[in-house]
């Protein structure tokens, strides 16, 4: 059996590690169009913040070590087309020769690009792009050769927001986001909170313009002008488009694989797309909601793992089913965590859900036990039923944020009351949290809240 896979990325290697442990006779090659295989861009921010001062350290794993597992890279080679009725790919190396690549079964994990917002000068020197390791040596070479006074990010999105605290890491006196929203983290988190995260954007200097969309940049001598709407003029030395991303499907298409939800490439719950014997995983492809039932584009490492390693399984003979995204989340912004699983209460209406949610302050450990710190936590329930929806929580980043919205994204996946939360034996010792963990205790809150307003709607 021949496995092919093109994209040498999370979903990738994940589809070419397990395709090997499952059948270890499969000849498995993987097509990667740069030389960096298996590499985290999800720390891309701290290799520039200096955190994390060798990129080589940002490898999952090395060459080496992929290969050892009986895995065949083929770098610095493209992919163009596929030929599905006589099962081959056609990849073109750095030099420009082709050659014909023949395969049994074939995954895609071409992955996303950074959309490009379409304003006049967002090709010019000094506006960057974040998503590959050559975005973010380009990036580099500016901040270490050029550093910047001043810096302008358009987009609020938790790459926009990881860059600004990068960058003032990095001592870029003056930075900017430009969002075009109202609040940031927009489709992250309901507005309270989002408030929270902009007073802390705030505290650490950072200038937040909300509600403009950035219409051009010019070179003005050696540095950016920047106009937007509402008359928005900035003049910068570093300006990072972070507005969001787009499937890279151009290849799946050559196959006739169909693309839906924001064009990503339409797949069943086995990874498998409309074409036989093509699979595909990660940010190209669709992602199953599991609250929501229905496909959907969460482009993220965890699921682009998950989804990899499925595709990996059944195209070597596996029956595995994604069980789908919460769209749990965990990002740091200075001093905060800032996480989130399931539903907002927007999008649950949406959803056709009758949400009711409930935001408690609480402390994360006991206050008596020195250094405890508050966390803000908001349960979204369904008014209905008492079905957990989802949870935001954020909080100081040592104060164990992310393994608290983990206990929410586990109940999720259980499909739990939010009442039944508080019978999860959840760990407890004073410096770590309280008889009752935040997690229970804002579920209680949310119980009262729930009971309060059912009471009312009783009595009108
Ligand atoms: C700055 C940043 C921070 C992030 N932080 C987080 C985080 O904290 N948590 C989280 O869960 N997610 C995070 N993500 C998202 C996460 O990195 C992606 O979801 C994940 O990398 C997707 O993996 P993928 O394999 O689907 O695609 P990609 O990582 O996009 O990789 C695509 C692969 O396909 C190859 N390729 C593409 N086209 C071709 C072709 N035609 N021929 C050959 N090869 C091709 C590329 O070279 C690459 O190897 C972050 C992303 C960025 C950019």
């Amino acid at each position: 059996m021949r496995l092919l896979i093109v994209g040498g990325s999370d979903a990738g290697i994940s589809a070419a590690l397990r395709a090997r442990e499952v059948a270890p006779d499969t000849e498995v090659t993987v097509v990667v169009a740069d030389s960096f295989p298996n590499y985290s861009i999800c720390g891309l921010p701290f290799y520039l913040s200096g955190e994390v001062l060798d990129w080589r350290n940002l490898a999952h794993r090395t060459v080496e070590e992929i290969e050892r597992k009986g895995i065949k890279l083929l770098l610095d080679h493209t992919a163009h087309a596929i030929d599905p009725a006589h099962k081959f790919v056609t990849v073109t190396n750095r030099a420009g020769h082709n050659r014909i690549l023949a395969y049994d079964r074939l995954v895609i994990a071409t992955g996303a690009m950074p959309s490009k917002p379409p304003f006049e000068g967002n090709n010019l020197p000094g506006v960057h792009l974040l998503h590959s390791m050559a975005d973010a040596f380009r990036m580099q070479q500016h901040l270490t050769h050029k550093p910047p006074h001043s810096a302008v990010i358009v987009g609020a999105g938790y790459i926009g927001l990881e860059i600004a605290d990068a960058l003032v890491q990095r001592g870029v006196p003056h930075v900017t986001l430009v969002v075009r929203s109202e609040s940031v983290l927009r489709t992250t988190l309901s507005p309270s909170m989002a408030q929270v995260v902009e007073d802390e954007l705030r505290r650490h200097g950072i200038t937040v313009a909300k509600g403009i969309a950035v219409e051009s940049v010019r070179a003005r001598g050696s540095r950016l002008a920047i106009s937007g709407t509402q008359g928005y003029e900035a003049t910068t030395d570093l300006v990072l488009l972070a507005v969001g991303l787009r499937p890279s499907t151009e290849l799946a298409q050559t196959a006739g694989v169909i693309t839906g939800t924001q064009g990503a490439i339409c797949v069943n719950r086995e990874m498998a797309t409309n074409v036989p014997d093509i699979y595909a995983a990660g940010d190209c492809a669709e992602t199953w909601h599991r609250l929501l039932n229905k496909p959907t584009y969460l482009p993220l490492g965890t699921t682009a793992h998950k989804q990899g390693r499925i595709a990996g399984e059944n195209a070597v003979g596996g029956r595995r089913q994604f069980a789908g995204s919460l769209g749990t989340q965990v990002v740091k912004v200075f001093d905060l965590a800032v996480a989130r699983t399931g539903l907002r209460e927007e999008d649950a209406r949406g959803a056709g859900f009758d949400p009711l949610s409930h935001e408690l302050r609480v402390w994360d450990h006991k206050a008596y036990y020195p250094g405890a710190r508050e966390l803000c936590v908001r349960v979204t329930g369904d008014r209905n039923t008492g079905r957990l929806l989802g949870a935001q929580i954020i909080g100081h980043w040592r104060s164990e944020v992310a393994k608290r919205i983990d206990s929410f994204a586990t109940a999720l996946f259980h499909d739990v009351h939010v009442e039944e939360m508080n019978d999860i034996d959840l760990s407890y010792a004073p410096p770590f949290s309280s008889p009752w963990d935040p997690v229970q205790m804002s579920a209680q809150a949310w119980v009262i809240a729930y009971q309060n307003s059912s009471k009312k709607e009783n009595t009108l």
